[in-house]
């Protein structure tokens, strides 16, 4: 018997981008399982669909392996912000490393495609501006982000080694930076840290002089790009990026969000963390090409929902 509905397993799906791609993937009629072990990911972002007869939410860390009937996997299993992946780091290079070699493997087993979130991180503090998917990166192996950075390009070798090896049908994008409703209040990441911060009246934390520059994506725009790079034909394995290319930097955010809430926070200075990269834009040339994908979202309207998300659940 033939089943009608695609079946999606989603892992690390009720985190802030999973959760989104969760719903994305259900409206468009699949049948999905999420997979999540809830290390940085809450029910809250999943409850609502729940009730859904379509989706199903499994209790499962990927470092261990899985046995499931699916037809796609989009691996997204993996702590994102910098306090969060530093936090246990050895755990953080397992689960990109482990995770990927465990999906990889029930990828193979009942012949699904594959998708990783792989990320800008790979590219690390960048010598090429904006960065090209060719850009081979510079990265510190053996500092404080090294678990996450190191970690998510292991994955990549290992999703091409088994496209070369097993002729698997892979797709792996680089995200950069992403934000919308569904952050982690508390996750440390600068578009939420400078929402909340403005919202309770306290002061706003640039790290560094605010000079180094981000590229913020809004994440409808990003969910599409993974649909879009899934449902591509399969000679698009990737690495595609995928990102906002309006780059700025982390000062004129700190300053947009300050007068979009019309808040009274000080803007103060704290020391660069280390590793931080300087500057990051990616140029997306590949994925305007391949996938006919470019954002869509303005940074202002998407700050807006964001702002909204947070209000409401600070106010909660
Ligand atoms: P997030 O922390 O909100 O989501 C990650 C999810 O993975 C969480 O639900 C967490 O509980 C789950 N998880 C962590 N370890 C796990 C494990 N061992 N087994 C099962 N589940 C596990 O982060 P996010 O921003 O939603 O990021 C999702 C993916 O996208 C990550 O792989 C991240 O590296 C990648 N990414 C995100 C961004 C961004 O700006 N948001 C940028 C680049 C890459
Ligand atoms: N940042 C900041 N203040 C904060 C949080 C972050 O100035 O309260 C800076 C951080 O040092 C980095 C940039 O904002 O230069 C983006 O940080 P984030 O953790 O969001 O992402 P990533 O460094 O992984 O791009």
């Amino acid at each position: 018997m033939t089943y009608e509905r695609k079946r999606v397993l989603v892992t690390g799906g009720a985190g802030f981008v999973g959760s989104h791609l969760c719903e994305r993937l259900l409206a468009d009629g699949c049948d999905v399982l999420c997979a999540d072990n809830f290390y940085t990911g809450v029910k809250e972002n999943i409850a609502h669909l729940l009730d859904n007869p379509y989706f199903e939410l499994m209790r499962h860390d990927v470092t261990w392996p899985l046995y499931v009937e699916v037809d796609e996997i989009y691996n997204l299993a993996c702590p994102a912000s910098p306090i969060h992946y530093q936090r246990d780091p050895v755990q953080t290079t397992k689960t990109s490393v482990h995770g990927a070699i465990n999906m990889l493997g029930l990828a193979k087993r009942v012949k699904a495609k594959i998708f990783q979130a792989s990320t800008s991180e790979v590219y690390g503090d960048p010598e090429v501006h904006p960065q090209t998917e060719d850009y081979r990166g510079c990265v510190n192996p053996i500092g404080p982000r090294a678990c996450y950075d190191e970690g998510k390009r292991c994955a990549e070798t290992l999703f091409f080694d088994y496209w070369r090896q097993h002729k698997l049908r892979i797709r792996v994008a680089r995200i950069f930076n992403t934000y919308g409703p569904r952050m982690h209040p508390n996750d440390g990441r600068v578009v939420s840290n400078f929402i909340v911060q403005a919202l309770e009246g306290r002061p706003i934390t640039i790290y560094g002089d605010g000079s180094q520059t981000r590229s913020f994506c809004y994440i409808d725009d990003l969910v599409e790009g993974f649909v879009r790079l899934m449902n591509a034909p399969d000679e698009v394995t990737g690495p595609v990026n995928l990102g906002n290319p309006v780059e700025m930097t982390v000062k004129s955010l700190a300053e947009t969000v300050v007068a979009m809430i019309g808040s009274k926070s000080e803007i103060i200075f704290h020391p660069l963390p280390t590793d931080d990269p300087l500057q990051r834009q990616p140029n997306i040339g590949l994925a305007r090409e391949k996938l006919g994908w470019e954002p869509k979202v303005p940074l202002a309207a998407g700050l807006e929902k964001t702002i909204a998300y947070f209000r409401a659940k600070l106010g909660s």
